[in-house]
Parts: structure tokens; sequence; C-alpha cells
């Protein structure tokens, strides 16, 4: 048995670092209303960030609370068949989000993760937005020019990530 049922399951799948999905367009609108200007999906930065704010240095993620494990988020339980591939699966996208946000913090980079089940919530969601909006004139202020993007390598950046092998 499967917990989603197949109208579910495809929309769980297109919300895999899906493309313009619905709480993705209702933040960029949002934005946009408050004078931000961004691009969308830049895919010469890693993790191809949702959007991107060049002037403000950041970016941000719109993550899927299942896909990317939410911590905490009633959104984010586990199926209760193929634990262990989801599991792996759901960690596996974890160690990837954490990469490609070192990475982008290694270039100078603001890196924000936004929860879909922060924008699906009205009230939580007029407060993420003027979070936003004055983390990013905080950015404005603060943030040095960027250097040109020098990556680190993958190596470089597993071994940043690395923990203990506790297995
Ligand atoms: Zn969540």
């Amino acid at each position: 048995m499967d917990i989603f049922d197949k109208e579910k399951r495809s929309e769980v799948m297109s919300h895999i670092r899906g493309r313009n999905t619905k709480p993705e367009v209702k933040l960029r609108k949002a934005l946009f209303a408050k004078g931000f200007r961004y691009r969308t999906n830049v895919s010469k930065l890693p993790g191809k960030p949702d959007i991107v704010l060049r002037k403000y240095k950041s970016v941000i993620f719109v993550n899927g609370c299942f896909w990317h494990g939410h911590e905490g988020c009633k959104y984010a339980t586990r199926p209760k068949s193929n634990t262990e591939f989801w599991e792996h699966k759901i960690r596996t996208n974890q160690q990837r989000d954490q990469l490609q946000t070192l990475q982008l913090e290694a270039n100078g980079w603001h890196v924000r993760t936004v929860w879909e089940c922060e924008i699906n919530n009205r009230l939580r969601f007029s407060v993420l937005v003027e979070e936003l909006s004055s983390e990013l004139k905080t950015q404005l202020r603060t943030s040095t020019k960027l250097k040109n993007y020098r990556f680190p390598t993958y190596e470089e950046s597993l071994w940043k990530v690395a923990e203990p092998d506790t297995e």
C-alpha cells in the first residue's frame, strides 16, 4: 500500500526540484510586488536556484517539504512502504542541498531556503515575505562585490560537509 493515491503521487513527483511550482510562483509574485527583481532557475549556479536576486547577492530555494526532508514538518512524513528507499532518497537530496549551499556561500551568495509549507500557510506567508524583504535589504547593504564564480571542486565540498561515518 502506498500512502499516495495516483493524483497526489504525480503532484508530489512534480515537486522534485520542479520548476514554476505553485508555491514558487506565489513567492515570486509577492517579491515582485515588493519591488524585487530576479531571475529564475539560473542554471550556471549550483542547484539551479529557483530565485536569483543578483543585486542582493542572494538566492532562494523553494523546497518541497517531502522531497527535501523538512525537519519536524507534518508534510515530511515518510511513506510506510519502501521506508528505506525513501529514507535514502531524501537523505541524498538533503546532502545535495547542503553541498550546493556551501558552493554558493563560498562564492559570496546569501542562500535562503523557503519551505512550501511556509508559503501555503497564509499567516506564515505574509510574515515570511516581510522577513525575506528585510533580509534582502540587509544583504544589499552588507555584501561585498561578488567574486568571480569559482566553485569548490566536488571533492572539496564533500570534504567540508562530510561527517564522521558512524555506520
Ligand atoms: Zn514543511
